[in-house]
């Protein structure tokens, strides 16, 4: 097969110096990537700022920087493939303006940017997936994780949702363990225990595999 993978966080803009991002470290996304590799399928990997590196020759790198360059990336390569597992953190907003000089203090008053929301990859992918194409989402939540994970994977056209919760301890953003939920499309659920997110990329590849 070849797969697409996305990872890491999206940088926004605001100043030359400055941007809007988040916490992801790109962990989870490399980690799918190298299990994919590994076993045998080729991989493109789109992935945002991130200080990760990868040597497997299996693996082609994209490196971008925004939510648009990512769509772009995905959007040229997904056609391509076989399937897509988008795991990157991609910023929701991003501002309006981009100013072209840095932002000075100017005084003590409050600096307002405006925000507008950045395209949805998963959803564009959804559209445009074909039958024979797989697609598997991330849905990281704080609250209400299953409505929240499951409406994600019916808007975008998901075959599976991995849900994992800011609650559980050793989860998220920059640990090198996960504990992860899986929803499926047919209504199946599958709760994972803490494990390393090595053993949680190789769960989800061998689930992609199955899926065919
Ligand atoms: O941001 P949200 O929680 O809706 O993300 C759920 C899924 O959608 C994740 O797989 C994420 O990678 C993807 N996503 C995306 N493009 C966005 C926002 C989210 O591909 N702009």
């Amino acid at each position: 097969m070849k797969v697409l993978v996305t990872a890491g966080p999206t940088y926004e803009r605001i100043d030359p110096v400055r941007f809007i991002g988040n916490f992801s470290t790109g962990k989870m996304g490399f980690a799918i990537a190298e299990a994919f590799a590994e076993l045998g399928h080729d991989v493109v990997l789109v992935c945002g700022p991130v200080q990760l590196k990868s040597d497997n020759p299996r693996i082609r790198r994209i490196d971008v920087e925004s939510a648009e360059e990512m769509y772009n990336a995905v959007m040229a390569e997904f056609p391509s493939t076989d399937g897509a597992v988008l795991c990157a953190a991609v910023a929701d907003f991003r501002p309006v303006n981009v100013a072209d000089r840095k932002i000075k203090r100017e005084g003590s008053g409050n600096l307002i940017i405006e925000l507008e929301p950045t395209r949805d990859i998963a959803a564009a992918v959804g559209k445009v997936k074909r039958n024979d194409q797989f697609m598997v989402g991330f849905a990281l939540e704080t609250n209400d994780e299953e409505v929240h994970a499951l409406d994600k994977m019916k808007r975008k056209n998901l075959d599976f949702i991995v849900m994992n919760s800011l609650r559980d301890k050793g989860a998220g953003f920059g640990y090198d363990t996960n504990k992860v939920t899986y929803l499926f499309a047919d209504g199946r659920k599958m709760e994972g225990e803490l494990k390393s997110k090595k053993e949680v990329g190789r769960e989800i590849a061998d689930l992609v595999t199955n899926l065919r």
